[in-house]
């Protein structure tokens, strides 16, 4: 039986990750859930899954946490353990019952919980991508120091992990990582500029939280998944490439040196990942559709624009930079987010901000997951003047 953290239960991985529990509740057992602000979404599952141990991300989050369970059915004798804010996260990702935890908190606020989770040698089931993008170097160092298991959640780079089982690593002469391209696949970049926060967030193939969402549509989120493959899979950025394929069934390929290539497809449900990440090296039965072969089908692969998504290539660029690079994309592009999810920019400010934020950000080495937090943190605090400058100029012209 595993014993599970599930870090970000209230999200759509969370919520996913909780699905397959609950089809398998032989299998597992829930030892902390860790939320946001959701908390109505947290009740719902400690009642239902039980945990010992339930935290929150503040302590205003935690009072509303504690009246709703006064509420609910649930004597006080029954209730979990409850916690709120940062080392609350760390305690429950390292607890000694632990052995398997799955990070899926959106942004840096996962990251040192992922990382002491890992440095306990707990099996960690990946989605967070910010644990890699914003800590690759430090968070690999600890995987080989302490012998943990990182098994990638975001379906790409589980794919690339189930067809890299297949050969010697030596023998790999790329990765391919597949892109949906998102909704403006097909708008052209002229009208970029004036697409809407509802538009963006019409994801074809996935339905996601907010940020990851609107990341497909700029390719920002492939950018991340460019650079989480360089860190989990030991590549040069050079070797790893993005194929725009809109029916999101070949997840990621594999090409040997000898010109063959490895494909895994799936259906587009995260279910599958998540239950991968769990049951691996082992495999069992999962609640998602099959492929049926009998179905005629059409399957594109068409190269990515660099010029109409020019963060994918900035993403590159960062990774060959290496240093704080990755870490500043990330916290800028977040801020650039948001600001776009308000309307108080454009959709394709969302490069400007970003890019203006690493020409004058400098890049320095963190050394320690403080580090990272502290340029994550004065990287935001320069994308949010960026972004209010720029309002300011919008208002007055
Ligand atoms: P969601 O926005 O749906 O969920 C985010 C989760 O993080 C929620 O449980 C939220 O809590 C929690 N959270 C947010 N901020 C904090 C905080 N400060 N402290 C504690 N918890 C917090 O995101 P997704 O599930 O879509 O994505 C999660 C991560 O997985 C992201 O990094 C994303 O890029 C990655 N990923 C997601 C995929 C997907 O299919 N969704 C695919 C591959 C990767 P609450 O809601 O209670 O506020």
């Amino acid at each position: 039986m595993r014993t599970l953290t599930v870090l970000g239960s209230t999200g759509s991985i969370g919520t996913n990750t909780l699905d397959v529990i609950r089809r398998n509740r032989h299998q597992y057992s829930v030892y902390a859930l860790a939320a946001g602000q959701n908390v109505d979404a947290l009740v719902a599952q400690i009642l239902e899954f039980r945990p010992r141990v339930a935290i929150v991300a503040t302590s205003q989050a935690l009072s509303r946490l504690s009246d709703k369970l006064v509420s609910s059915c649930l004597p006080r004798a029954e209730w979990p353990e409850l916690s709120q804010g940062d080392r609350a996260r760390v305690e429950v990702a390292t607890a000694t019952e632990v052995d398997t935890v799955i990070s899926a908190i959106v942004g840096v606020a996962g990251l040192e919980a992922t990382y002491e989770a890992i440095r306990r040698g707990k099996r960690v089931g990946l989605a967070n991508k910010e644990v890699l993008v914003s800590g690759g170097r430090l968070v690999m160092q600890a995987v080989r120091d302490y012998g943990a298991e990182l098994v990638p959640v975001d379906s790409e780079h589980n794919g690339a992990h189930q067809c890299l089982r297949a050969g010697n690593r030596k023998e790999v002469s790329k990765l391919i990582l597949t892109a949906s391209g998102g909704p403006f696949r097909n708008t052209p970049k002229e009208a970029l500029a004036y697409v809407t926060p509802q538009q963006a967030l019409n994801h074809p193939t996935w339905r996601m939280g907010n940020r990851i969402t609107i990341d497909c549509a700029t390719l920002m989120n492939k950018g991340f998944e460019v650079i989480e493959a360089c860190w989990l899979f030991d590549f040069e950025p050079s070797e790893v490439h993005v194929v725009i394929h809109p029916q999101s069934t070949v997840h990621a390929m594999i090409e040997y040196s000898d010109g063959s290539v490895l494909a895994q497809i799936s259906a587009t449900d995260m279910r599958m990942p998540i239950q991968y990440a769990l049951t691996y090296p082992d495999r069992s039965e999962a609640p998602v559709p099959k492929i049926d072969w009998l179905q005629a089908r059409t399957w594109e692969f068409l190269p990515p624009d660099f010029d109409k998504f020019p963060l994918l290539k900035l993403a590159y660029q960062c990774q060959e930079t290496g240093g704080s690079a990755t870490c500043t994309l990330n916290a800028a592009d977040e801020i650039a987010v948001e600001a776009f999810l308000r309307e108080t920019i454009g959709f394709s400010s969302i490069y400007e901000i970003v890019s203006e934020t690493l020409s004058r950000m400098p890049v320095r080495t963190p050394r320690t997951i403080g580090d990272i937090l502290e340029i994550d943190g004065e990287s935001r605090t320069l994308a949010r003047q960026l972004v209010t400058a720029r309002a300011a100029r919008t208002v007055s012209v």
